[in-house]
């Protein structure tokens, strides 16, 4: 596969869940990948042994999405090792479920910070450096057009800003020959949401499929969107969800 050949590629929050599953299968069909990671060096570097294992180049960089000098200098560290950027994926995010009337100011201000701060300030550095073809990605959720489940108030509040930015921006840049979209996953099996487990069950009910999905499933359209085949595709939410917001 070699429909990435000689781009670049980065990832925030790669080295676990859906983002290292995103980072090997772009990494597979021939970009050489940065990813981004907060706490866990190990999970990261074990991403990058994978790639470069099955012939891949990557890197791991330590920034968390809360910190926008450690993220601009995520952007510039991919730049300065693989030399461009020609994909953002805007994957790092986190939930804090519980109710909203429990919800702690605290907690709204991280889960906001990560998910749509994060998400603004990665992409502003990464403009600087893209060029025409470049693809703009952004993991938003299926919470964030329909919520069926509580629990998810501030976190699909974050997700629906990301899908907003995401339309929004695509006006402002599509005259410069990239795109920007959303990719919405449903339930994924994670370590940020278990297959197994009660809180699991209203979930996997909600789908049309009776299931949960792998990450592998979300990372394969996220690989389609990054690629060339995707080029009249912008502002666009695109849905991987089992049919949960059928
Ligand atoms: P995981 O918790 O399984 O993995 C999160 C990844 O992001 C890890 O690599 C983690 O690295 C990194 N990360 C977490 N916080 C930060 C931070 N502050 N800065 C940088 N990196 C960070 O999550 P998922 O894979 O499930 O989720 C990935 C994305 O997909 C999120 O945006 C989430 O909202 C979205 N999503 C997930 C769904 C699901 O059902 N799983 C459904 C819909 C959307 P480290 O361990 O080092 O912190």
């Amino acid at each position: 596969m070699s429909k990435l050949k000689g781009k670049v590629a980065l990832i925030t929050g790669g080295s676990r869940g859906i983002g290292a599953a995103i980072a090997k299968r772009l990494a597979a069909d021939g970009a050489s990948v940065a990813i981004t990671y907060a706490k866990e060096a190990s999970a990261a570097s074990a991403v990058v042994k994978a790639i470069e294992l099955s012939g891949g180049k990557a890197v791991a960089i330590q920034a968390d999405a809360a910190d926008v000098e450690a993220v601009k200098g995520a952007v510039e560290k991919t730049v300065a090792t693989f030399g461009r950027l020609d994909v953002l994926v805007n994957n790092a995010g986190t939930a804090i479920p519980k109710t909203f009337e429990e919800t702690t100011l605290d907690e709204m201000d991280r889960v906001i910070d990560i998910n749509v701060r994060g998400t603004l300030v990665a992409t502003q550095a990464a403009l600087k450096h893209m060029k025409p073809g470049g693809r703009i990605i952004m993991i938003g959720s299926s919470v964030g057009e329909r919520v069926l489940v509580p629990g998810l108030v501030a976190y699909s509040v974050t997700k629906g800003a990301v899908k907003m930015f995401s339309q929004g921006l695509s006006r402002e840049i599509g005259s410069r020959g990239i795109t920007v979209n959303n990719v919405q996953p449903g339930p994924i099996d994670t370590d940020l949401n278990p297959a197994a487990g009660d809180w699991a069950v209203p979930q996997k009910a909600a789908t049309a499929l009776d299931r949960y999905g792998r990450v592998d499933e979300v990372a394969a359209l996220v690989a389609f969107v990054a690629g060339p085949e995707s080029s009249y595709i912008t502002g666009a939410n695109l849905t991987v969800d089992g049919g949960m917001n059928a």
